[in-house]
């Protein structure tokens, strides 16, 4: 027992295991107010992965809520490293070089560079001589320069641990070590009781960060996590004449081409391995008595990756190996970590699946902290939220996108990137019928959905931060939307059916705006955070006086159902049905989309003063059964066809047949999401991210103030306040590379922006982007620039919607 008394009965937080996510959660938890809180360990602290870990503490992120989570485990490791009662071995701001040795190595790093400024992260682009002039034990072959990260460096894991376990501890925090929690229950209430060998603790929350063992504590609530280890091993070397010689620290190193890392240790190195034959570890349980423990070590396994790092170090072909250490390390379906609530579990939270833990965990801790003490964190935590993942993502497909994310490890994705494994995991009867029709697919929350249609069966889309042939692709398949009619489906939309005497009641006080006040009618609405920042968007129908249909991004299923659940009335006037599964849309958009439904569907009148825009009907498509609705994501006359998916490939084949006569062919998200662009329609968790307020999101025509709603309170507080950003539609000046999201705007040096959206919107023929940016250069007559593929491009304001603004074509 950490302080020597008797265990607490009771606590407001209990965190289950002391690694890094474990010991910083407990550490955050004391920073932001909540004293009473107890981490419980099984064995001792940082006997689980934590102790052997090379512990490289980076700054570089794919995305910017990592970099800003990133920074702040930097800054943190360094406070705590120089408190002299307490000092860390903390080898700060070494530097690190992330080599590149393909082009699109050098675009992407010069898009992450453009993403780490806007989060105040200074990275810098090197030539091969410079880069070897920094390391001077790496070889210049085949290297097209790196990516230069000057605050890279290591820390001693276990040592940072216990220096936030005593500062925790000096807060009001417990820490019970050998204390292994053997049960959880939840009483009505939602207070937990965590069950231990040495008595139970009730706590309103509880903290999964069981690292590997994740898994078998989430058991102990009926929980499955989406998350698998993997054997990951490293070697330590002898001690490194040239090393020995240096009068500084050799920089860190990390390649994408070559499979490995490695960093200084003592007068030797620590060379890192991501090989292609990799293995998993622990799926049919894990040995109880695994503690303080490694895997056997397993140097073969390494000998595919070996010849490469001996072409880029070699002095390492003359070095003998001191140790090697062989260890599980835990993987998600993508890569990042799950650190938030746990979906569909009350008061019940993880932060698990780190597989840069010791990097990341001082961040990590910290957004988990916030959420759990105030609801919320500072950032949009999507990227991190467990809610992302459905039921697809069970055990045996995260260890096929396991395998696939460690063979890749320093392989970026390249947009429009979609890596095969476990694909498909969901699909609609309709994934053969538009295979069979070229279509190119992606995933979205593990849907296969048609990206594009390719020209002939030999065309081959290479992802690339620049504009590739697939361009030309989408422009004719929006011309075709544009001049004639397209079809499209939109798999895993997310669509729940909220029914019930209750139900308009409920659903008008969750939105900060209108629900449908007639039958049969549709509209857009938003929920918002407690804090006034948008939450989520729904296409809200009203079907009969008290049933509505609510549809949101694929992406959404779980998050909107989990929230919605979660505010549901408790008097049973409300049920809620989950039609994501069961229902697929079929998209008809274009001039002549009227003439084609009526054509499928001759029973309904599809005319505009029958059908009129934004209107919900039942209809029949040929012979099957659908919910039809005049919505357009495009800005074409256009109909979203809801049917059950038995009746999905029925009513494909009715609108093909009815399409043949007026030239409908396929099109896909792709050229959807250029349409949508140029319309000014924002995406859900690209352009509508919790941390801006419906205002500053350009959505003041969807609140309405008349009437009570979550997030009410913070949102009258910001009305009138001056707008941190602004939601805008810009124009770039160049045809040869889209921005990406998370590229920064700039006034000559000074970050104005940041781009959240971008594609070439074909029908208006400019480069588009959309973003959020200083006011003050929310004007069109202001020109700023944005940074891609390594050089500045002009940009400025257009208007929110250039085509059709007055939205004459949806109106038919
Ligand atoms: C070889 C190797 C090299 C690595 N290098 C790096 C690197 O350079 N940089 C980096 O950032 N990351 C690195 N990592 C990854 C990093 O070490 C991990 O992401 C991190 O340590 C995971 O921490 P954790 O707290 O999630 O898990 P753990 O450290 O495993 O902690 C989980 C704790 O939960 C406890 N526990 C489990 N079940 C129970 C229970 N029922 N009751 C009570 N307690 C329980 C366990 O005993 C354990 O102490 C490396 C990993 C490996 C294997």
């Amino acid at each position: 027992m950490g302080t020597g008394g008797r265990m607490k009965t009771s606590a407001r937080v209990v965190v289950i295991g002391g690694g890094i996510g474990g010991c910083s959660t407990l550490y955050h938890l004391t920073r932001e107010g909540c004293a009473d809180v107890v981490l419980v360990e099984r064995d001792e602290l940082t006997s689980g992965t934590t102790w052997h870990s090379a512990a490289q503490v980076t700054n570089f992120g794919g995305v910017q809520t990592m970099v800003g989570l990133k920074s702040h485990s930097i800054s943190l490791y360094k406070e705590l490293a120089d408190d002299p009662d307490y000092p860390i071995n903390y080898h700060h701001a070494t530097g690190g070089l992330r080599l590149a040795s393909k082009q699109w190595h050098i675009d992407g790093y010069h898009h992450f560079i453009s993403l780490a400024r806007g989060m105040g992260v200074e990275f810098e682009l090197l030539d091969p001589a410079e880069c070897q002039r920094r390391h001077p034990l790496i070889t210049t072959d085949n290297l097209a320069g790196a990516l230069w990260d000057p605050l890279d460096g290591d820390i001693d894991p276990a040592q940072l641990c216990q220096a936030m376990a005593r500062s925790a501890r000096r807060a009001g925090a417990e820490i019970y070590r050998h204390t292994p929690v053997s049960d959880l229950t939840q009483k009505p209430g939602g207070e937990w009781l965590v069950h231990t060998t040495k008595g139970d603790i009730a706590c309103e929350h509880v903290v999964n960060a069981g690292g590997y063992r994740c898994n078998e504590v989430g058991a102990m609530m009926g929980v499955t996590h989406p998350v698998v280890s993997m054997e990951h091993q490293y070697f330590l070397t002898e001690p490194i004449p040239e090393i020995e010689h240096l009068d500084f620290r050799v920089p860190l190193l990390r390649c994408p081409a070559d499979d490995f890392y490695s960093r200084q240790e003592k007068n030797g190195l620590l060379v890192g391995f991501y090989e292609q034959e990799c293995r998993t570890w622990g799926l049919d349980g894990i040995d109880p008595s695994f503690a303080n423990a490694l895997c056997p070590n397993d140097p073969d396994r390494v000998f595919d990756v070996l010849e490469n790092v001996f072409g880029r170090l070699p002095c390492l072909a003359e070095t003998g190996i001191h140790t090697i250490v062989n260890g599980p390390i835990t993987y998600t379906p993508d890569g990042l970590p799950l650190v938030g609530r746990i979906p569909g579990k009350r008061n019940a939270w993880c932060i698990t699946g780190l597989r840069a833990g010791l990097g990341e965990g001082g961040g990590h801790g910290w957004l988990l902290a916030q959420q759990i003490v105030h609801g919320e964190a500072v950032y949009d935590t999507w990227c991190l939220d467990p809610h992302r993942f459905c039921r697809y993502a069970n055990i045996e497909y995260t260890a096929l996108k396991a395998v696939e994310d460690y063979r890749n490890e320093f392989r970026f994705h390249r947009p429009h990137e979609h890596r095969p494994a476990g694909r498909p995991a969901r699909t609609t009867p309709l994934y053969p019928v538009l295979m069979a029709a070229g279509a190119e697919f992606g995933t979205v929350n593990g849907w296969e959905r048609a990206v594009f249609f390719k020209p002939d069966p030999d065309f081959d889309d290479e992802p690339s931060f620049r504009f590739t042939p697939t361009k030309d692709v989408v422009a004719e398949e929006v011309r075709c939307v544009a001049e004639r009619v397209g079809i499209t489906e939109v798999s895993g939309f997310n669509r729940i059916e909220i029914a019930g005497k209750g139900a308009g009641t409920w659903l008008a006080g969750l939105v900060c705006g209108h629900i449908p006040q007639r039958v049969g009618k549709v509209r857009l609405s938003y929920t918002l955070t407690e804090r006034g920042n948008v939450l989520s968007e729904a296409t809200v129908a009203r079907l009969s006086e008290d049933c509505f249909w609510w549809g949101s991004a694929a992406s959404a299923e779980n998050h909107d159902w989990h929230w919605l659940a979660a505010h549901m009335p408790a008097d049973g006037s409300v049920t809620m049905r989950a039609l994501t599964n069961t229902h697929t849309i079929l998209v008809v958009a274009g001039p002549r989309a009227r003439r084609v439904l009526a054509a499928a569907a001759p029973r309904t009148d599809w005319s505009a003063a029958a059908f009129p825009w934004l209107s919900a009907r039942r209809a029949i498509i040929g012979h099957a059964e659908a919910v039809a609705m005049s919505v357009s994501f495009s800005g074409e006359l256009a109909w979203e066809i809801h049917v059950p998916l038995e009746q999905a490939h029925a009513a494909h084949l009715a609108l093909n047949l009815a399409g043949a006569a007026h030239g409908m062919a396929h099109f896909g998200l792709y050229a959807t999401e250029s349409m949508r662009i140029e319309k000014g329609y924002r995406h859900w968790k690209s352009d509508l991210i919790s941390e801006y307020d419906p205002y500053e999101s350009g959505l003041t025509r969807f609140v309405h103030l008349d009437h009570e709603f979550p997030g009410r309170a913070a949102l009258d507080a910001k009305t009138g306040a001056p707008p941190r950003r602004r939601f805008v539609t810009m124009e770039i000046g160049t045809d040869c590379a889209p921005a990406h999201p998370g590229d920064s705007l700039y006034d000559g040096g000074k970050v104005i922006g940041t781009v959240t959206s971008a594609a070439w919107g074909h029908r208006v023929d400019r480069n588009l982007a959309m973003g959020f940016l200083d006011p003050a250069y929310a004007t069109g007559d202001t020109e700023f620039s944005v940074d891609l593929i390594g050089q500045r491009f002009p940009a400025h304001v257009v208007a929110d919607c250039l085509y059709d603004p007055g939205n004459e074509l949806m109106r038919g």
